[in-house]
């Protein structure tokens, strides 16, 4: 059976009485197959797994969809239980922030380029709810999925930076057959728009094969660019090859690239990346 921890008091009863390694995820919930991966990479790895549920408002920005973002606790319960999950953490705002927050975990530069220059104030908020939960579930080691490269690059960086005794495991990007990057998000497009959808996957697909063929940082850039750009539909962000560790732009000459983009579909913002690598030559 599945236990629910409401409070925080009812995470720290629990979690005593663990021994053993224990594995965490954290989600905001409204759960898919993107969310039972790391679920399933938190079991192969860890005797206990601890799966945190909460829309966490500090890393919406105003205007933002935190008040429509899907909260199906249930149907996610019923998933998390089917997969032999012993603990959920879902606690409400009053007992995560009893008050305002006064000392802030300030996610530097990382954090001001791409997501961050759209949503200043998200990788602030992303941080200060991951600190807290790694703090309250002490796990041995976290899963992040790599459809959030740039907050996965935080957090390590975070861990890194702050001595947190807990290793990150990252997980690969869950997809549809179609490529479309599986997240809890999807619900908000209609049957078209999620056609329009696919621009962002198959423009990241195109960008790594050109880049494995040979094609400049700067071409393929371009490209990339002029693809969604032509797409119907999909109005971009932002769409760039970066250091997947640094979220600099990459250089002239790297052997490997994080393609990354953001766009908006009708009025749902969807983002997507792709690791694009050099073949091998022979
Ligand atoms: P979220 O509930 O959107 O905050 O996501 C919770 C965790 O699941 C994060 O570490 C995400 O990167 C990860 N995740 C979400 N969608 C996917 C996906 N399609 N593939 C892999 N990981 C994912």
């Amino acid at each position: 059976m599945v236990y629910l921890a409401r409070t925080r008091q009812e995470l720290k009863a629990a979690r005593e009485k663990m021994s053993g390694s224990v594995a965490l995820v954290m989600t905001m919930g409204a759960l898919h197959e993107g969310h039972m991966a790391l679920v399933r990479e938190a079991k192969a790895r860890c005797k206990h797994v601890i799966v945190s549920i909460y829309v966490n408002p500090l890393q919406f920005g105003p205007g933002e969809d935190y008040e429509a973002y899907p909260r199906t606790l249930e149907a996610d319960l019923a998933l998390l239980e089917a997969e032999g999950v012993s603990l959920v953490f879902a606690p409400s705002d009053s007992d995560v922030y009893p008050r305002e927050p006064l000392v802030r975990i300030d996610p530097g530069p990382v954090a001001t380029c791409f997501e961050g220059r759209t949503r200043p104030t998200h990788f602030a908020g992303v941080l200060q709810i991951v600190c807290k939960v790694l703090l309250l579930t002490r796990p041995d080691v976290a899963i992040f999925g790599q459809k959030d490269a740039q907050q996965l690059a935080l957090i390590t960086t975070m861990v890194s930076d702050l001595n947190i005794p807990v290793e990150i495991v990252p997980v690969p990007i869950q997809r549809e057959a179609t490529g479309l990057a599986l997240s809890s998000r999807n619900v908000y497009l209609s049957a078209e728009e999620r056609q329009q959808a696919h621009a962002l996957s198959y423009a990241l697909r195109e960008a790594a094969e050109l880049f494995a063929g040979g094609a400049d940082v700067s071409a393929v850039r371009s490209r990339l660019i002029a693809q969604l750009e032509a797409s119907e539909g999909v109005r971009l962000d932002y769409a760039e090859l970066v250091d997947p560790r640094t979220f600099l732009p990459a250089a002239h000459g790297d052997h490997a690239a994080l393609a990354i983009v953001a766009a908006w579909v009708g009025t749902t913002r969807l983002i997507d990346n792709w690791l694009c690598e050099r073949e091998e030559e022979a």
